[in-house]
C-alpha cells in the first residue's frame, strides 16, 4: 500500500482525524570517503527512500507515537528524564530534546510514521527519521525559525547523545538539504556546500548491499583517524585536507610505509571529489565512473577498509560494464554503489545477484535509487 495511505489510516485509527504530513529522505554518498575527519570534501545525495510522518499537536505535554514499521506505540514526556525505552523511539525523542535544549519550542504531539528507506543498509533510515522530525517540528512549532544547518545538527546531536553513534554530519546535512536531481558538494572544514546536477539519463543507480559486516568498525576506523592524524602533524598541518602528493612524498621516509598509504588515498580521493564534480558539470559520466573505481581501488588497497565480498561485487560490476562502482560507507562490509547503463541494468542485477549467491551462499540485496527532495511538508 502507497505509504501515505498506510500512514494516515494508521493515524485515523489510532488517533481520530487528520494531522499534517511531513517527509525526509535517506541519502547515497556518491563519493568522498573518509574525508570527513580529514577536513575534505562528501558528495552526498537524498534518494526516493524516504520517511514520512502524519503529526498533529495534541495539547497536552506528552508526545504519542505509533510506529507502523514496528507495529508498536510509544508515549513519552519532554523532560530529560522521559526517555523512551524504545530504540525507534528515542530518535523522536533525541530530536524533541536537541530543539529545546536549542531554546526552540516543542509542545506535545501524536504522530504515526512509516518508512521505506532499508534499515541498517548503510542508507541513513536513522538521519531520514530524525530530519522528518526536526523538519515538522520546526515547522508545527517555531514558525521555521531554526536554521536548516540546525536542524542537520539536531539530528547529529541526537545520535551522539540519546543513540550511542558518534557519527558525522553528512548523512543528517543530506537529508535536510537534498534536492532532486542534485547532489551536495560539503566541505567538512567549513561547512560551506555547492549543489551539483546530477543529470544521468541514460544510466541508473543501484546500491548492492552485501549483508555483511566483518569487524567492529570502531577500532580500525580509530586506527585510520590516527595514522591521518600523524601525518598531518608531520607535515605541520591541521588535517590532510591542505597536504598534496609532493608534500607526502617529501616525509615518506619519516613515516610508516602503512601512514603513508592512508594519507595517499586520502589526499588521492579530496581531489576525486573535485575531478567527479567537474566531470558532472561537463556531462562527462565516463570519467565520474572511472574516479568511482578509483576509490574502490584506493579504500581496498591503501586504506584497507574492503573485504573479499567487496572486492568481489567490485570486480562482477567491471566484468559486466558497469561505468562506475565502489564501496560506499566506512568498509569491512555493507554496500557498493554502482553506476550502471539502462542497458545493462537489468542484466547485471541477474549477473551479481547470481554470482555472489553462488560465492557466498545468500543473495546481495539491490536497490535501485533516485536522486530526490529532502526534508519538506507534504502539500496536498
Ligand atoms: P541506518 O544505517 O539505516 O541509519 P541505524 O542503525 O543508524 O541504521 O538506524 C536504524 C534505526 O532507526 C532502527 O533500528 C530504528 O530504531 C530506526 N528506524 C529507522 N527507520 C525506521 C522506521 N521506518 N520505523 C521505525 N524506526 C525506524
Ligand atoms: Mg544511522
Amino acid at each position: 500500500m502507497e505509504l501515505k495511505k498506510q500512514i494516515s489510516e494508521a493515524f485515523a485509527s489510532h488517533f481520530g482525524g487528520e494531522g499534517t504530513f511531513y517527509t525526509s529522505a535517506g541519502r547515497i554518498n556518491l563519493i568522498g570517503e573518509h574525508t570527513d575527519y580529514n577536513g575534505g570534501f562528501v558528495f552526498p545525495g537524498a534518494i526516493d527512500k524516504v520517511i514520512m510522518a502524519e503529526i498533529r499537536p495534541n495539547d497536552t505535554d506528552k508526545v504519542n507515537l505509533y510506529s507502523v514499521d514496528m507495529n508498536a506505540s510509544a508515549s513519552f514526556g519532554l523532560n530529560e528524564a522521559d526517555a523512551p525505552a524504545e530504540q525507534w523511539a528515542r530518535y523522536v525523542f533525541g530530536v524533541c530534546r536537541e530543539i529545546i535544549k536549542r531554546g526552540g519550542t516543542v509542545k506535545g504531539f501524536n504522530a504515526v510514521f512509516a518508512g521505506n528507506v532499508p534499515l541498517g543498509a548503510g542508507l541513513s533510515s536513522s538521519a531520514a527519521l530524525e530530519s522528518c522530525f526536526a523538519f515538522a517540528l520546526n515547522d508545527l512549532f517555531n514558525g521555521n525559525s531554526i536554521d536548516k544547518f540546525e536542524l542537520a545538527k539536531i539530528g547529529q546531536s541526537t545520535e551522539h547523545n540519546y543513540c550511542g553513534v558518534n557519527c558525522g554530519i553528512m548523512d543528517q546535512f543530506a537529508s535536510v538539504f537534498g534536492k532532486k536531481d542534485c547532489l551536495i558538494r560539503l566541505d567538512c572544514r567549513s561547512l560551506e556546500y555547492e549543489y551539483f546536477p546530477f543529470k544521468i539519463d541514460g544510466y541508473k543507480l543501484v546500491l548492492v548491499d552485501s549483508v555483511v559486516k566483518h569487524e567492529l568498525v570502531d577500532s580500525p576506523y580509530n586506527k585510520r583517524r590516527e595514522s591521518c592524524e600523524r601525518v598531518a602533524k608531520r607535515l605541520g598541518i591541521e588535517t590532510l585536507r591542505d597536504a598534496d602528493m609532493e608534500m607526502l612524498d617529501a616525509v615518506k621516509s619519516d613515516i610508516s610505509a602503512e601512514d603513508y598509504m592512508r594519507a595517499k588515498f586520502v589526499i588521492g580521493e579530496k581531489e576525486r571529489v573535485l575531478g567527479v564534480c567537474d566531470a558532472l558539470n561537463r556531462g562527462d559520466i565516463a570519467t565520474v565512473g572511472r574516479l568511482m573505481y578509483e576509490t574502490h581501488e584506493g579504500l581496498s588497497k591503501d586504506y584497507e577498509v574492503s573485504c573479499e565480498e567487496l572486492d568481489f561485487l567490485n570486480d562482477v560490476a567491471k566484468e559486466c560494464g558497469v561505468t562506475g562502482s565502489r564501496i560506499m560507507g566506512g568498509g569491512f562490509g555493507g554496500c557498493t554503489i554502482n553506476l550502471v547503463p539502462d542497458a545493462i541494468h537489468d542484466s547485471f542485477i541477474a549477473t551479481v545477484t547470481e554470482k555472489f549467491n553462488e560465492r557466498y551462499g545468500h543473495a546481495p540485496k539491490i536497490y535501485d535509487v533516485i536522486i530526490s527532495d529532502g526534508a519538506r511538508r507534504l502539500e496536498e
